[in-house]
């Protein structure tokens, strides 16, 4: 276990800034809470609040994030020698909302939140976003001073009041020195307390029972909050269906009919921040099949359906390793996804514009590229055309995935590989 994660060679290679944790900062959390505001042709940033909590759970050895898989980039710089000292890559529904017919020209506002520790010294931020073209822009550049901002403590007071509580599931080791997945269920009532505890524990068990998560069990935490909605369901505007639930979450985001998503990220956050988490998975009781994974931001997954165990695996590799859907038949409400001439940034999708930085080192001398999807090359790593929504001119790695068919268990060995390295950029040890 300790050799599959000491070998990781994109951990080697990139630059990283490597600088002592405890030089620049101490052992709590920032969060920093925003709005995303814009349209296709135009974006902004609008801070909301600073907040802070007890703990960082976060990489202590990969401050500078070695790989961006995402399209807002947060940095941080000490603010007197501008040495960067902080850096986390994402990605948002904004970024999707822009790429749909309506976010050609309708202005739309979303909430997100960055976390990060929290720095002793006053530190000079930005928030840039990168378009499918890679050209990044600037959104934001603001100073943060620890000892004069306005901060509030999180989880607040109406959160600790509303009876949450915090439920192990998986305890590999210390939150600091492991992947801390948070499970926040929506739409159980206190009818639904039993269904509730055991769709926790099912879903944990689907991970855990997972490769890559299986072999690096001890470098995992999976807990789950213990939280009752008002009514029972999901919310969904096509049906008419309306619930009072915890986090508000509902079908028809971006008016994609299973995109069950939650808006409101910031009581999201403020619910989460009651337990240690590094990612936070929704799971809605909803027999409506759906969900949504979006780069370390979150993910949703619905409880009932015969392939839910399939479902979470997926969905967690969009939110943990940037991983890309490999399927091109479906039905996507975004456009243009990977323009012609520009290397994806996910790890398992090359245009072959790029190839060398991607998994080219997994592919035999022998294998053709592209690599014809016959039976002879069935559980070849090559290159396949077809990923990414569309037919020609996208490349993934092998013929069969967890990030494209309904396989459970079934990652291709780029998409695992990006997984291990997530955990490990989790693991301080
Ligand atoms: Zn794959």
């Amino acid at each position: 276990m300790r050799a599959l994660l000491s070998g990781l060679l994109l951990f080697c290679t990139v630059g990283l800034f490597a600088q002592n944790f405890d030089d620049y900062f101490s052992q709590r959390t920032l969060r920093i809470d925003y709005l995303h505001i814009g349209n296709k042709h135009q974006e902004a940033v609008e801070i909301s609040a600073y907040k802070t909590r007890e703990g960082w759970t976060g990489t202590r050895q990969f401050l500078i994030e070695p790989n961006r898989y995402g399209d807002v980039l947060f940095e941080a710089f000490d603010s007197l020698t501008m040495i960067p000292i902080y850096s986390r890559s994402y990605s948002c529904l904004f970024n999707e909302y822009r790429t749909t017919v309506e976010g050609e020209t309708i202005v739309d506002t979303f909430e997100e939140c960055i976390n990060m520790p929290m720095p002793k010294q006053t530190i000079l931020y930005r928030f840039s976003s990168f378009d499918r073209y890679k050209k990044k822009t600037q959104l934001y550049e603001g100073y943060f001073n620890p000892k004069h901002e306005l901060m509030s403590s999180t989880p607040s007071k109406p959160y600790q009041m509303m009876d949450l509580q915090v439920m192990d599931l998986h305890i590999g080791g210390k939150a600091e020195d492991c992947l801390d997945i948070l499970f926040i269920p929506d739409g159980y009532s206190k009818d639904d307390k039993e269904l509730m505890k055991s769709d926790m524990r099912r879903f944990c068990s689907y991970i855990m029972n997972c490769s890559p998560y299986k072999e690096l069990a001890e470098h995992v935490n999976i807990r789950a909050i213990k939280g009752y909605s008002e009514e029972s369901g999901i919310t969904n505007p096509n049906t008419n269906t309306f619930r009072k639930t915890l986090l508000n979450s509902s079908f028809n985001t971006i008016n994609l009919d299973r995109y069950l998503m939650c808006l409101h990220v910031w009581k999201l956050n403020d619910i989460a921040d009651l337990a240690p988490h590094d990612v936070i998975v929704i799971i809605a009781n909803t027999a409506k099949y759906g969900g949504g994974g979006i780069f370390n931001f979150y993910c949703t997954v619905n409880n009932i359906g015969t392939h839910s165990d399939y479902v979470i695996v997926h969905e967690l590799g969009h939110l943990l390793g940037g991983l890309a859907d490999e399927y091109y038949t479906s039905e996507v409400s975004v456009r243009d996804y990977y323009p012609e001439g520009v290397e994806p940034v996910e790890p398992n999708l090359t245009t072959l514009v790029d190839f060398d930085n991607k998994w080219k080192r997994l592919v035999s001398s022998d294998t053709p590229i592209p690599t014809p999807a016959t039976p002879a090359y069935r559980e070849t790593t090559g290159v396949f055309e077809g990923g990414g929504y569309v037919a020609k001119g996208v490349f993934r790695p092998c013929q069969k995935c967890t990030m494209k068919d309904l396989l459970y268990n079934h990652f291709c060995p780029v998409c695992k590989q990006t997984l291990i390295e997530v955990i490990k950029y989790y693991t301080n040890d």
